[in-house]
């Protein structure tokens, strides 16, 4: 090798080596602990921030400058920014009157494991990557499997596995494209278009989106109707009519997505009816539980995953429900075999020795990404801080808090319950009134909604379902104690009692 030119060595011990360290482990330990500070302060004082962030749209924009700095800022800088610009921008998922959607959980466990996870910022694709990673993640998947009593046949100790995907739709997506190949290589991909999918106009709506994904017909996607009959579970009588219609129009069924605790209203599909159905027609049937399975490790509820021993796959995503953090979907299948068939892939640059023997798992063949973050950490620090007793009576609190809202919604005579509680969602309403138009009660509800939110005391959220306005008030939230959920009563309440005075002492439905 030749030397360098001497114009090039010159130039580049021009450069100042020393100055920028953007990994110093003593500067890292100082930021870390101010920002360690920064969160539980805020954590303990989250209540004194409007929980729905109250800015309106561009906000950010004016508040920062058009270009980003040439030269580094202090850190303290930095973080005081944070808490002037960007808290007041936040809607506190994690404040304890936060009622909305559904409740996104979170614990300390999880936090420390995760800042572990951005520690090592392994990315784990295959087995070699970081063997840790990938073995932590299929023994955690077997234990929250047997938290769950799934069957052997979902667990790397019997015949199926799981892994970690970030959300529901991912997980849905690999196994639909599993089982699409599976009856293309049958059928051939030239009949593509007659491979129909099933779900309720209940599932989640990620289920359209993901079935595009897969290059399913729009016009091929069966949104089955529910009915308050049926608590909006999807019936199996039903599905079997459209599927013997399918059929006989020599169309292919496929995949069949049913939910446990449905977003709306938290309705729960007959897994073991609707796969027995299913499986006369070969479909592959997945169970969306992402809300409600947690629930299932606690044995009085367990009974909602009665048949789950016919299905292919199962998700649960325990950011919801279990403590750990967005993002965090479990998936479990029966068959990991067709989903690597599928996603597997084979470049020079990742190949080796022990990735190519059968003997281990590599995730990346698992999964729509490549690179991948080590998330089993926060759930092996969960189960180890807490045990499988206090994530029961975790999940048993909120249901009895839910009890207690409920109770109290009962108890005045101008609301009404509109779907049974399940879980830790009570979905209710004003009533209609004597002498008013339906279309009157649903502004009357949007209106009390419009107040309770604008409060910035209580963030609660709406939906439709059989035609019905109605709000859904989703207890959860780390943080909810029971007062908290008896002040946002008594506030919806209050506010309901001027909405009602409003407008019975106007002569016209104008009033509001
Ligand atoms: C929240 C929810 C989803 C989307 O969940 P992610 O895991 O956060 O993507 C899907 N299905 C149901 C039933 C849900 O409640």
């Amino acid at each position: 090798m030749g030397s360098l030119p001497s114009d090039f060595i010159t130039k580049s011990k021009s450069v100042d080596t020393n100055e920028f360290k953007p990994l110093d482990p003593e500067d890292f330990r100082e930021k870390a602990h101010k920002t360690i500070d920064f969160i539980a302060d805020y954590y303990k004082n989250i209540e004194k921030y409007p929980v729905l962030s109250q800015v309106q749209p561009g906000y950010l924009r004016n508040q920062l400058p058009e270009a980003p700095p040439d030269t580094p800022e202090s850190f303290d800088t930095i973080l005081a920014d944070v808490q002037k610009d960007i808290i007041p921008g936040m809607t506190h998922w994690l404040s304890p009157n936060f009622f909305a959607f559904f409740p996104s959980t979170v614990s300390s466990a999880a936090f420390v494991a995760e800042m572990l996870c951005t520690c090592f910022n392994s990315v784990g694709f295959n087995w070699l990557a970081s063997p840790a990673a990938t073995e932590l993640e299929m023994v955690m998947m077997d234990w929250l499997a047997a938290m769950l009593k799934l069957p052997k046949s979902f667990m790397f100790s019997g015949t199926g596995g799981g892994v970690l995907q970030s959300t529901t739709s991912e997980s849905i997506l690999c196994t639909l494209v599993a089982a699409r190949d599976r009856a293309l290589n049958e059928i051939g991909v030239e009949h593509i278009g007659k491979l129909i999918v099933y779900g309720s106009d209940q599932t989640h709506s990620t289920y359209m989106k993901v079935c595009k994904l897969a290059g399913i017909h729009p016009q091929n996607i069966r949104s089955i109707p529910t009915s308050v009959k049926d608590k909006f579970s999807l019936s199996p009588k039903l599905l079997r009519k459209v599927i013997e219609a399918d059929v006989a129009e020599g169309m292919v069924p496929l995949y069949l997505c049913s939910t446990l605790g449905t977003t709306s209203t938290t309705a729960v599909d007959p897994i073991k009816e609707l796969a027995d159905v299913a499986k006369e027609y070969g479909i592959w049937v997945h169970v969306d539980a992402a809300y409600g399975g947690s629930a299932c490790i606690c044995p009085e509820y367990r009974h909602f995953l009665d048949g789950v021993e016919l299905v292919d796959s199962l998700s649960l995503s325990p950011h919801k429900w279990l403590l750990t953090y967005l993002d965090c979907c479990c998936l479990w299948v029966k068959n990991p075999k067709l989903i690597v068939n599928s996603l597997c892939t084979n470049p020079e640059y990742l190949r080796n020795k022990i990735n190519e023997s059968d003997s281990v798992v590599n995730y990346k063949d698992w999964q729509v990404g490549t690179g991948r973050r080590f998330k089993s950490l926060r759930l092996w620090f969960i189960l180890r801080s807490y045990g499988v007793k206090n994530l029961q009576d975790h999940i048993r609190t909120d249901i009895q808090m839910a009890i207690t809202f409920e109770r109290l919604v009962k108890s005045d005579h101008r609301f009404e319950i509109v779907v049974p509680r399940r879980f830790s969602l009570v979905c209710f309403r004003l009533k209609q009134f004597n002498g008013f138009e339906p279309s009157y009660t649903e502004l009357l509800n949007k209106k009390l909604l419009e107040r309770v939110n604008s409060t910035g005391r209580v963030y609660m959220t709406h939906t439709v379902v059989g035609g019905i306005y109605m709000l859904r008030f989703a207890v959860g939230a780390t943080l909810t104690e029971e007062c908290h959920v008896i002040a946002a009563w008594e506030l919806i309440r209050e506010l309901a009692d001027t909405l009602v005075k409003e407008c019975y002492s106007s002569i016209t439905a104008n009033c509001i």
